[in-house]
């Protein structure tokens, strides 16, 4: 692998340090950005602070106004935005159209229509005798300054996107992006401005790890996405500070093809999902466990559709398939993967190899003959593979989806969908898709989340994606109101007998 042209920290004549963005797919340095000291984050979050109640004041109509002409804006940009997602994580154009514009643009006018909807004041109906008549509300109120950090994967997507419920929401935000990818949420920020977002509501602190926990330390709740490491770390430091943390993490998601299941739709959905976005999604298609009867056709389609993928420098619609490997780092995880795989005995139906003498590239690789407790079959690759197993029944396939640490999504692949579905159901996985694969995403109204620690606490999207920014406030407001209530000083015996009758009635039972 080349080595970077320039350093990628550099300090200015006035003495700030900055941190280069490279294009992966190049080697090319294309910008350059402040990496953030605690001091600064703690000069956005004031003014994120100080901005948080006019936004709030402008109630679900006025924002969702600013949050449709956003989602305007981003089709408006489309170009720009993809050349500048495609510039510094070397994907694919399409990947970066269908996964993070189409997402920015859908999620933005979901949010504006679904926030007043999903944050509506809820009249609560309580069995409680002391509170009968009264009225009891459940309201949710904006938390106020929320922290998103993100990785490098998706820059709109999964770093962007989590702003936009915490706006809607009627909070001011912080965004600390990935440092590797940070040049599509500064842009992104001028769309904001520019569709008239009151200045200081939404900000972006570019830096790295130390800057991202100085955001934690401003902030009254942080939605982190990355690594299970690096947000083990993130909801220990929100712990010490006693603030809510939700965290998006690793994943290892494992595809069942059962005996049954129409191969060649199967075969399409591991080698896509596998491969797009060269691999670098937490939902990918990590590890495929088909029954043996049809497993040598699987594999030969599955070959056949990964030897034929096109991988390159993304140049526009249509020029590749497949582009680079985003973070430097990832050539060598991967690169192991398949190397302690071959060593263990698994063969290499095609790829296997680090490609091209610039940039960050590894070729489109199928596994098989591989072992379940190989590391390719165990740890996240987060690059273009796909192990391969055979397995003797539906049984063995289920025990061993479920034997990880991780537990983001799966698919199960089978014309008997009664059957399937039951498959589904004993997955342990956030999500489980029957006869598809990760496109459940797209689904805003459906929660998305791990089911396991190794892959996060906490969930987005549906009602949940959005509470999850707020405080909930229960208001009790007592219509009929006597100077003193039954159960108040001074206890008389008489009243007290009559208490202990009225329970026995209440709570004894039926017999
Ligand atoms: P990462 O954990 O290395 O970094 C994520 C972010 O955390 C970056 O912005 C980084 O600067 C910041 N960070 C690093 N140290 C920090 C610290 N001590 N305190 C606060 N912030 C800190 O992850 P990555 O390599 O950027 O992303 C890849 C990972 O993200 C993969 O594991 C992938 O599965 C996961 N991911 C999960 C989801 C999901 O929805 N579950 C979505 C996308 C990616």
């Amino acid at each position: 692998m080349d080595s970077i042209a320039t350093e990628p920290t550099a300090k200015r004549a006035d003495g700030q340090t900055q941190i280069a963005v490279e294009n992966p797919a190049t080697g090319e340095v294309i910008g350059h950005v402040p990496d953030m000291t605690a001091g600064e984050v703690a000069e956005l979050a004031r003014s994120g602070r100080a901005a948080q109640p006019g936004w709030e004041a402008m109630g679900f109509d006025g924002r969702g106004i600013i949050l449709r002409r956003m989602q305007r804006w981003l089709i408006d940009n489309a170009d720009r935005v993809i050349g500048t997602i495609c510039a510094e994580t070397g994907k694919a154009y399409e990947d970066a159209q269908i996964a993070e514009l189409t997402y920015g643009a859908a999620a933005f006018g979901f949010w504006a229509d679904k926030a007043s909807q999903y944050l509506a004041d809820e009249r609560v109906r309580t069995s409680s005798v002391f509170v009968k008549g009264k009225r009891l509300v459940l309201r949710y109120r904006p938390l106020g300054l929320i922290g998103v950090i993100g990785p490098w994967n998706y820059p709109l997507t999964n770093s962007f996107g989590d702003c936009i419920p915490a706006l809607a929401a009627g909070n001011s935000v912080l965004l600390k992006p990935s440092e590797v990818t940070p040049l599509t949420s500064i842009l992104l920020a001028e769309g904001l401005a520019a569709c008239g977002l009151p200045d200081d509501v939404f900000a972006v602190a570019t830096g790295r790890g130390a800057t991202g926990a100085a955001v934690i330390d401003e902030v009254d709740m942080i939605m982190f996405t990355g690594s299970t490491a690096t947000g083990r770390k993130v909801g220990v430091r929100a712990a010490e500070r006693l603030i809510p943390a939700s965290l998006e993490l690793g994943g290892k998601d494992p595809m069942i093809v059962l005996a049954d299941a129409n191969i060649e739709r199967a075969a399409n959905h591991a080698a896509y999902y596998a491969m797009f976005n060269c691999g670098q999604t937490c939902i990918s298609i990590e590890r495929c466990y088909v029954e043996a009867p049809i497993y040598d056709e699987f594999v030969t389609r599955v070959t056949e559709k990964v030897n034929a993928i096109r991988q390159g420098v993304p140049a526009g619609p249509g020029s590749i398939d497949v582009g680079s490997l985003t973070f430097p780092p990832q050539v060598e995880t991967v690169e192991r993967h398949v190397a302690e795989a071959r060593d263990r005995g698994a063969k290499v139906l095609t790829g296997g190899h680090r490609g091209r003498s610039t940039g960050y590239w590894f070729e489109p690789t199928v596994l098989v003959d591989v072992d379940h407790d190989m590391a390719c079959m165990q740890e996240e690759t987060f690059g273009p593979t796909l192990p391969i197993m055979k397995v003797d029944d539906v049984e063995q396939a289920i025990r061993l989806a479920n034997d990880s640490q991780y537990g983001l999504g799966a698919a199960v692949f089978s014309r008997d969908l009664a059957r399937a579905e039951a498959v589904a159901r004993r997955v342990n996985a956030g999500v489980v898709t029957v006869n598809d694969a990760i496109i459940n995403y797209t689904a805003l109204e459906l929660p998305m989340g791990g089911a396991k620690p190794g892959s996060g606490v906490g969930y987005r999207h549906g009602p949940g994606g959005i509470r999850k920014y707020c405080r909930q406030q229960a208001l009790l407001i007592s219509r009929f109101h006597p100077h003193r209530d039954i159960h108040m000083h001074p206890y008389r015996a008489r009243r007290t007998r009559l208490l202990g009758r009225l329970l026995g009635l209440l709570y004894r039972g039926r017999r």
